[in-house]
Parts: C-alpha cells; structure tokens; sequence
C-alpha cells in the first residue's frame, strides 16, 4: 500500500503538471517522460518492474497505469499456517506455485546466490542469522540481496533452538534482529523461520507482536549428506513427491546449493511451475 501512496502522489504530480498547475519545468515533458521520471523515484522503493511492465504493456492514459501496478501489487497469495503451502486467494491466480527460500544466510554465498535468482528473474525469501550478517562481508551481503529486491526474513541472531532458551532469550533472539535488519535495510522482516523449524508458544507470540507470520517449510534437501552434491540436490528437488502445488522450498546457503540453483529454478519451471514472489504472499 505505501508503494502505492508512492505512485499516487507521483501520478497526481503528473496529472497536475499536464493541466498546467504543475511546476514550470514539469509542464513541457510528455507524459511518457513524465513516468520515466516516476519510474525513477519507484526504483528507489524497489517498485520499478511493476510500472515498467505497466508502460510495456502500451496503457494509454496515466489512471490505466495506477491500476496496472495497484493490481501487480495486491496480495494474490496467502501462507496456509498448518501445512506452509501457498495458497491462492482468488480462483483465478496460478495456483501450479513453488516458494523458494534460502535460510542461514547471508553466509559465504548468500549475495551470489541472490544473484544467480535475480538474473533468472526469480525472487525468494531470505531468511537471516544475526551471526552471519556481523561478521565478513554479511552487512554488504545483506544489503545487496535486499537491494536486488529479495524479501528478508528472521531466522533468529544465533540459530540456537529456541525451545531451550528463556522466554527473554527468544525475545530478544527475534526481536533484536529485527533491530539490525532495519537499521541495515530500513525495513522490518514480514516473516519469520525458527532455526530447525522449533517454535514455541513465546516465539509465536512474539513473532505476531512484531507483526510477522512464522513458516516451517514443505521440503528441503541440501542438509542431507546424500544431497550435498550439485546433481543429486537438483534432481530431488525437482523430482521430490513432496512437490505440489504451493510447496515451500527450504534450501540454505551452501556450496552445493549454490551450484544447482539454476538447474533447480530450470527443473522446476520445465515442470510447469511458477516461481512465487514473497511480495505476492499476504
Ligand atoms: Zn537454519
């Protein structure tokens, strides 16, 4: 919704400097610039592909475009909390979806493996360890991987199993990374991932006082020795039986992982599957 406050005041500028209320220096730009100009100041929310398609599409007038981009905007899927599938919310939206998401990062490979998914145009969650963005290159890390557009998410400061902490241990396990997230990307994680997939009644709690969503996961295969290699992960997790619709994939920040994320995005999408983007999820 504030991205798309964000157009609104951008297109009302536009629509006001065409009439001639505008500022002088808008008023000679066709309004084609005059989006470019929009597109510019989305870019920085990291909304620019919305509009873009948007313009792309040949819409005539700049109202055809707010409903363009307020329609990509609205959520089209929703987390089902008792079993981590993704879920349409409307008959209409491709429900043939997988979600990818990469916990433990941003460790040795998270920027690179971010990387690999932008150029293949897929986004994915990005759940992160407090320990791994305060040492080496994770802050760099983690900003680059927000900055190419990829949901973060918490994943815990210490990846310690929260079942064995304090009640004020696990606060401040979820809480104080939210802290470090913001102040390293200026926004708050949506979701949340206990380590080994362990949540109590004080996690949960406090994941819904910071207004998260918690998630386990549907399949994941690269922390199983036989699946430590490139090939082997790649055809598990193409041809695992647990792939369904909405299946929620957990991968990690590995080497192995790293190398067969092309094949696994290929494999997947050869099967018919959308890749979701966490933007989509409510
Ligand atoms: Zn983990």
């Amino acid at each position: 919704m504030r991205y798309l406050i964000i157009l609104m005041c951008g297109f009302i500028l536009v629509i006001t400097g065409c009439s001639g209320f505008g500022s002088t220096e808008k008023e000679s730009l066709p309004v084609e610039d005059e989006i470019h100009i929009e597109v510019e100041k989305v870019e920085e929310v990291g909304e620019r592909e919305e509009l873009d398609n948007a313009i792309d599409k040949g819409v005539s007038s700049t109202e055809e475009a707010i409903e363009e981009v307020e329609e990509t905007l609205q959520p089209k899927y929703k987390l089902n909390p008792a079993n981590f599938l993704i879920q349409p919310l409307q008959e209409a939206v491709e429900k043939k979806v997988v979600l990818f998401t990469i916990d433990d990062a941003p460790d040795q490979y998270g920027a690179e493996m971010a990387q690999i998914l932008y150029d293949l145009d897929v986004n994915a969650i990005f759940f992160v360890n407090g320990i791994f963005i305060n040492k080496g290159s994770g802050k760099e890390q983690l900003k680059k991987i927000h900055e190419l557009g990829f949901e973060i998410g918490n994943h815990t400061i210490s990846h310690k199993n929260l079942s064995k902490l304090s009640a004020e241990e696990q606060k401040r396990e979820i809480v104080e990374l939210n802290d470090q997230i913001e102040e390293i990307i200026g926004e708050r994680p949506r979701f949340f991932r206990a380590p080994f997939g362990v949540n109590t009644d004080v996690s949960k709690q406090v994941v819904k006082e910071e207004g998260m969503q918690w998630m386990n996961w549907t399949y994941g295969y690269d922390y199983f020795k036989e699946y430590t290699n490139r090939e082997a992960l790649v055809d598990i997790m193409v041809n695992a039986p647990e792939l369904i619709d909405g299946a929620n994939l957990l991968m990690h920040d590995r080497k192995w992982t790293l190398e067969a994320l092309e094949d696994i995005v290929t494999g997947l999408r050869d099967k018919g599957f959308k890749i979701v983007d966490p933007k989509e999820i409510k």
